[in-house]
């Protein structure tokens, strides 16, 4: 993530100056200030092309809140691995870009907040050119849930995320998936692994992160998996044979939570993963 996208600024101040410039010589005739009449419009069209990268630059000067720090720092398994000062800043862009609303008895906290920032900032922590693509909603429920969204013990659900409606996460299995980060379960990566996938232009399993040239071999590499998923040799649970979506999705959790054991297993489909997301867990680095 950036704070300020260089594309987006120098197409707001081309703009600027297009309209600006235009304004200019078109008052010109009819008076001499016909400059001030073109200054004020790049000024107005710049400001308005400035207002995002000029909120974050503000939201990213401001310190962490202490309860997220100290979330980050005795509760989030991959803090020691990845860049403090970037990684932090994409937390900061997340918590104050997307809402958190608790339903029911769930309570929003800080550090449930930065539990379910830091899976998002984890998974583009190796791609700084990359966004979210949108402001999200974060619903969190206090329990699982079934498919009529009533909570309960009984549910079948920990979390879901629409393509273009909230993420939903059950408030206990946000907190079990980050302290068993070695289980390859862990609903945040999970639901936001499905949201990348919602930014192609359709949600199955590529995610637009999948560069176009290895789109077709990453797709067969799927099928393949979900094949050795149905067949009990892979180191996924069956529910990531449902489709290439959850294949997708499932394989993230472990990617991150189980690297050896999938590198070992599954030597392919690390290696694809590691590029995908250009971080290698084994090794923390690109
Ligand atoms: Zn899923």
């Amino acid at each position: 993530m950036q704070v300020a996208n260089r594309k987006t600024v120098a197409f707001s101040l081309t703009l600027a100056a297009l309209t600006g410039g235009g304004v200019g010589i078109a008052t010109e005739p009819s008076t001499s200030a016909g400059w001030i009449f073109g200054a004020a419009t790049f000024i107005l069209v710049a400001g308005w092309g400035a207002r995002y990268p000029l909120r974050r630059f503000l939201v990213v000067r401001k310190p962490l809140s202490p309860a997220v720090a100290a979330w980050l720092r005795a509760d989030f398994p991959f803090y020691r691995y990845v860049e403090r000062e970037r990684f932090e800043r994409d937390i900061k862009i997340i918590l104050a870009e997307w809402t958190f609303e608790g339903v029911g008895e769930a309570e929003v906290t800080d550090e449930l907040k930065a539990a379910v920032a830091a899976g998002a900032a984890l998974l583009l922590h190796g791609r700084p050119d990359r966004e979210w693509s949108s402001r999200r909603t974060i619903l969190l429920y206090p329990d699982r849930f079934d498919d009529e969204y009533t909570a309960g013990e009984e549910g079948e659900f920990e979390g879901m995320a629409h393509s273009q409606g909230p993420v939903i996460l059950a408030v206990e299995s946000v907190r079990q998936g980050w302290e068993n980060p070695a289980d390859g379960h862990n609903v945040v990566l999970h639901e936001m692994a499905h949201l990348l996938d919602y930014e192609s232009e359709f949600s199955n399993g590529t995610p637009s992160l999948v560069a176009s040239e290895s789109a077709a071999a990453w797709r067969e590499l799927v099928r393949k998996e979900i094949r050795r998923v149905r067949i009990g040799r892979s180191i996924l649970r069956r529910y990531a044979a449902q489709n290439p979506a959850e294949l997708f999705a499932v394989a993230v959790e472990n990617f991150f939570e189980r690297p050896e054991l999938m590198a070992r297993r599954h030597p392919e489909l690390f290696a694809a993963l590691r590029n995908i997301f250009r971080i290698d867990p084994l090794t923390w680095g690109p």
